[in-house]
């Protein structure tokens, strides 16, 4: 039986781009997956959408990981062949409390451009949720 250094279970996205990473190093790495492709699961029945990172907890670890993500994705794009287009979002609101959130939003993408990942761990984290409906 083959030996390994890194095993990898699933090989959804996350699965998949760490064995990426790992493949730049001198390492054995399996990626095992249970299904008869990749990223058969949540990997490729989402909404196609490249977060920005401004809906998650400012300063969080998702907060931060979304906005490098998101610089890096030009060249991961380009180096994979996976057409890819920056569209800008649009976020809409309906109520008065979606427009609290909105607010809020604009201030975390406010303080993203002035260089931070969303600022200090202060806010409640609303997730990547749109506003809610009523
Ligand atoms: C409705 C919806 C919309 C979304 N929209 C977006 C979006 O617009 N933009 C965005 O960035 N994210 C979006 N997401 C989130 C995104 O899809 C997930 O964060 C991402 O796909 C998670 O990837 P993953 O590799 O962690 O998980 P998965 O894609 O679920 O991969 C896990 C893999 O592990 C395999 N596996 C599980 N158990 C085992 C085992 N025991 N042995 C071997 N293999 C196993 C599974 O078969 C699967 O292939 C959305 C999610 C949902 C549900």
């Amino acid at each position: 039986m083959k030996n390994y250094d890194v095993i990898v279970i699933g090989a959804g996205v996350v699965g998949c781009a760490v064995a990426r990473e790992l493949s730049r190093y001198r390492l054995d790495i399996a990626v095992l997956e249970k299904e008869p492709d990749v990223a058969m699961g949540n990997s490729s029945r989402n909404t196609g959408m490249l977060h920005a990172g401004f809906t998650y907890k400012p300063g969080s670890l998702k907060a931060e990981c979304a906005v490098e993500g998101n610089k890096e994705f030009d060249q991961v794009a380009a180096q994979l062949g996976v057409p890819f287009k920056r569209t800008g979002k649009l976020v809409v609101g309906f109520t008065v409390h979606d427009m609290e959130n909105i607010l809020k939003i604009q201030k975390n993408r406010r303080n993203q451009r002035r260089g931070g990942n969303g600022g200090h761990r202060q806010e409640a984290d609303r997730g990547d949720r749109p506003p809610r409906r009523r």
